[in-house]
């Protein structure tokens, strides 16, 4: 069911609570490599306060585990913050506590406040009801806008909206409303690209994916298991031996729901993963003792690209082969342009999977490139994200 989001309530000399995700890659000297976070979360933080709101922004940055870590401060997350809206943002030293009291206290409208990581706070990943009780004691509305955190239930996305009035923000909006658009009545054909590097990741993804979609294309590490379950010799290629019941259970599944199961036809393969390794196609009867399977082969990527010109809906999660390796990148960028050639609604989402499209250059060319990892992959599960579940309903 839909959400009720920010543009639902009206916002006026109320104080925010916005839950974010600033959780940005940074370098050994914590220096921001990558702000696309702290961007993707500007279009609800300049709304709040376009309404004559004041906002408390809270985020987590990596894994502090319950204890203060100087290295894992917001400094420079405020820094940047400050430098992309134009705007004084006061930064708190704590995450909640008499100085976020007091500083809360004294917001007017037009205001920003960065509380401290909150998972500095022992109480924030065991979703700890008195912290949430202390974030809604700030506020007078609860906003989330951290998609990329919805599959985990903490006390600054989920446990504060059992004080507040709970919606979503902008981005939470555009995510769920674009991944429900794979699951739920979807343009057909429905074409599930799945790869990257393991069957153990992506086995409930795929699960979901035999109940909707029309086809599932494989490929990456995971495409080696299947083809393995089919009696196929696979080298030195990656493989689960312990997943190759529950392959062959899948196939048997697809067969008896019709669901076109696509496997690689033929592959890359090579000795070793290097740039300047003998790379080699081969059929899928064929490949060499001693060597491994890094991408699929030119006859697939054809096979591949022709469904996905014909798709109505593509769905694509994981790499298809080692694309960060010259040799075996071309797989993933085939499909990458495939993807973006074709009319259809395309949405990408996995952390490799949406830097191979960047690489290919044609992230620009796809309806939605989705900002979780895990969130994404659990929504694809077909899983409620206790993060949604907690704001409102229309
Ligand atoms: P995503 O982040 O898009 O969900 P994964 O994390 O599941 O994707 O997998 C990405 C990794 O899988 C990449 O690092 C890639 O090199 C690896 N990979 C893809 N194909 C193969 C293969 N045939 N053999 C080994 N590793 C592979
Ligand atoms: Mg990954």
């Amino acid at each position: 069911m839909a959400k009720k989001t920010v543009k639902d309530l009206s916002l006026a000399g109320k104080k925010v609570f916005t839950r974010v995700d600033f959780n940005v890659p940074r370098n050994e000297s914590g220096e921001i490599t990558d702000d696309t976070k702290i961007k993707a979360a500007l279009p609800t933080i300049e709304y709040i306060l376009e309404q004559g709101a004041s906002v408390i922004l809270a985020s987590h940055l990596g894994r502090p585990k319950g204890q203060v870590k100087d290295n894992l401060r917001l400094d420079s997350v405020a820094q940047r913050l400050s430098d992309l809206l134009g705007r004084n943002i006061q930064k708190a030293d704590e995450v909640v506590g008499p100085e976020v009291t007091e500083a809360a206290a004294g917001l007017k409208p037009g205001d920003i406040l960065l509380l401290e990581n909150v998972r500095f706070h022992p109480g924030e990943e065991k979703n700890e009801p008195e912290l949430a009780k202390a974030y809604a004691d700030l506020a007078d509305i609860f906003v989330s806008d951290a998609f990329g955190t919805a599959h985990r239930a903490h006390a600054s996305n989920t446990g504060i909206a059992a004080h507040l009035p709970s919606v979503a923000g902008l981005l939470m909006t555009e995510e769920v409303e674009n991944l429900s658009k794979s699951l739920h009545n979807a343009k057909r054909p429905l074409v599930a690209i799945i790869g990257g590097s393991k069957v153990a990741d992506k086995i409930s993804v795929l699960k979901n994916f035999l109940e909707i979609a029309d086809s599932i294309l494989l490929g990456g590490g995971m495409a080696n298991t299947f083809l393995r379950a089919k009696d196929y010799n696979m080298g030195r290629s990656l493989l689960e031996e312990d997943k190759l019941m529950q392959a062959s259970e899948i196939m048997q599944l697809a067969a008896n729901k019709d669901v076109n199961l696509c496997l690689p036809v033929d592959l890359v393969v090579a000795d070793e993963v290097s740039a300047d390794a003998d790379a080699e196609d081969v059929i899928i009867d064929s490949v060499p003792d001693g060597k491994m399977a890094l991408d699929i082969g030119p006859k697939t990527r054809e096979i591949y690209a022709d469904l996905i010109s014909k798709a109505g809906t593509i769905v694509w999660n994981g790499p298809l082969g080692v694309f960060e390796v010259e040799p075996f990148a071309r797989g993933t960028m085939d499909i990458a342009i495939a993807v973006a050639n074709s009319q259809a609604f395309s949405i990408i989402g996995g952390g490799d999977v949406v830097a191979a499209v960047e690489k290919a250059g044609v992230a620009d060319k796809i309806s939605h490139l989705s900002t979780g990892g895990g969130a994404t992959l659990e929504f694809w599960e077909g899983k409620e994200l206790p993060g949604i579940a907690a704001l409102e309903d229309k």
